[in-house]
């Protein structure tokens, strides 16, 4: 019944109320299913700033990364260590305002040694589908030094490039690896993803540049903090260079929040099973595994779209087989619907569109990190999608 409200009861115990007909925004990997979580941990990570406090623009001048907060570094490393993601002895941490701040800084990194009088930009590639922002980032100024060059598998010029690798992928979940493999190529990988909510840890990764971000990992988005993990010095040094030039650092606030969030999370992954339910990537697994259950589900029901499937694997993290529940659904209309994402639009979803990923409009992908009513209401839609198709609306 149109306005009808959907009362949900939250997991933090909190009632909201949306009405029915609303516009439900699934268009950006929005993390606010993780409210729930921090909702419950009441006043255990809340950190208080004085008026004196952290009012110098330096945070560490023994830091050739002088703006980096050491209790940030410390959590940093401290998580990595609890989860087994990533290496982190033996590399420089670049903090960015966002890892969206640290992709601008690493394609000025290294491309700035590049001889002004060579007339061609480095190419930017990624493999399809790729992450939309990449195109924009790349592009934006129009610089002399780089240029979005597209797909990586279509990528043929013996030239110079960088290639961004992420994994698990966004949009499509997947784990990958450069697909180019060519001389002369500079890889960045970009690990927003690889978190144990989202896939199994198979291994603790060593790559030369590795781009991770609270916003995914925590679900502190607003707080804007991502971090590199930088293996080569000179490299990192052109990294803090641009950062230095266009932000004079990155917020002390923002460090000092996620390093009390990050700290906190790895010290409950000590725990597994704990009553207190303070183990953040259980929590996160959890909900995430049955919203992927609801929703497969819900399409077997439907027949309307087809979802990829994810193998089983070892998680050292959990230590158990199991396979990847990824932030975000990557949809694919069944024949003969060429436009998914207005699909979705008639029916108050709004979604993005494939073809924004270097993909076709056949494809849309759809977030699964927003609160739990909005995704209550999708599935409640995507339920009557069917029902329309079958003219029984
Ligand atoms: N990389 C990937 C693959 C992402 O999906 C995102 C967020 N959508 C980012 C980087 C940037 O995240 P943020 O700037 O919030 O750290």
């Amino acid at each position: 019944v149109a306005n009808e409200g959907n009362t949900v009861e939250n997991r933090d115990g909190v009632t909201r109320n949306i009405p029915m007909d609303a516009i439900i925004n699934l268009d950006h990997g929005d993390p606010t299913m993780y409210e729930a979580f921090w909702g419950k941990m009441g006043d255990r990570c809340t950190v208080e700033i004085k008026g004196c406090d952290s009012l110098s623009y330096f945070s560490n001048p023994k830091n050739p990364c002088w703006f980096l907060e050491p209790k940030l570094e410390e959590a940093i490393r401290s998580l990595h260590g609890a989860v087994g993601n990533a290496v982190t002895d033996g590399y420089s941490i670049v903090v960015g305002t966002g890892s969206s701040h640290l992709v601008n800084a690493v394609l000025y990194a290294l491309t700035s040694n590049h001889q002004p009088n060579e007339p061609n930009q480095i190419s930017v590639v990624s493999a399809a589908p790729y992450y939309s922002a990449y195109p924009e980032i790349a592009d934006l100024v129009r610089s002399r030094l780089y240029k979005w060059a597209g797909d990586a598998r279509q990528f043929e010029k013996d030239e110079p490039y960088i290639e961004l690798v992420t994994s698990p992928n966004n949009p499509n979940g997947v784990i990958q690896g450069s697909v180019v493999n060519r001389d002369g190529g500079i890889l960045v990988h970009d690990l927003a993803y690889y978190w144990p909510q989202y896939t199994p840890i198979t291994s603790s990764l060593e790559f030369d540049i590795m781009l991770f971000t609270a916003s995914k990992c925590t679900g502190h988005a607003g707080s804007r903090i991502g971090w590199a993990l930088v293996k080569d010095k000179e490299v990192a040094k052109r990294i803090i260079k641009f950062m230095e030039v266009t932000t004079i650092g990155v917020s002390k606030e923002s460090q000092l929040r996620v390093a009390k969030i990050l700290q906190f999370i790895a010290d409950g992954c000590k725990q597994f099973g704990s009553p207190q339910g303070d183990n953040f990537f259980e929590f996160g697994q959890s909900l995430m595994k049955k919203r992927w259950q609801i929703l497969r589900e819900t399409l077997k029901e439907n027949q309307m779209f087809t979802i990829p499937k994810y193998p089983l694997q070892h998680c050292n993290f959990f230590g158990d087989v199991t396979n990847a529940h990824p932030a975000f659904a990557w949809m694919k209309c069944k024949e003969g619907i060429e436009d998914c994402e207005k699909l979705l639009r008639g029916h108050k979803i709004l979604a993005r569109s494939g073809r924004r990923f270097g993909s076709d409009p056949g494809f849309v992908r759809v977030s699964m990190v927003g609160r739990e009513d909005e995704f209550n209401l999708f599935i409640d839609r995507l339920s009557k999608i069917q029902s329309f198709n079958n003219g029984d609306e």
